[in-house]
């Protein structure tokens, strides 16, 4: 994995962040580790989503072509 420092400072208002925290205690602000989870969750999903249509389109292919 990447090995970039853990992010110290809130990239809106610049206030200190706790370790391993995901939004801003000042702001609310995500920080860069959760956004990038955020992320890494949307594409999951999205794969997940595109899994289940292709799983959809092969059984109605299917049924189709039993008839
Ligand atoms: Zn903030």
């Amino acid at each position: 994995m990447a090995s970039a420092p853990p992010q110290a400072n809130c990239d809106r208002c610049r206030a200190p962040l706790v370790a391993d925290a995901a939004y801003c205690d000042n702001c609310g602000e995500r920080t860069r580790k959760a956004r990038r989870l955020v992320r890494l969750a949307v594409r999951v999903e999205l794969l997940f989503i595109a899994l289940v249509v292709v799983l959809v389109g092969a059984f109605a292919a299917i049924y189709y072509l039993q008839k």
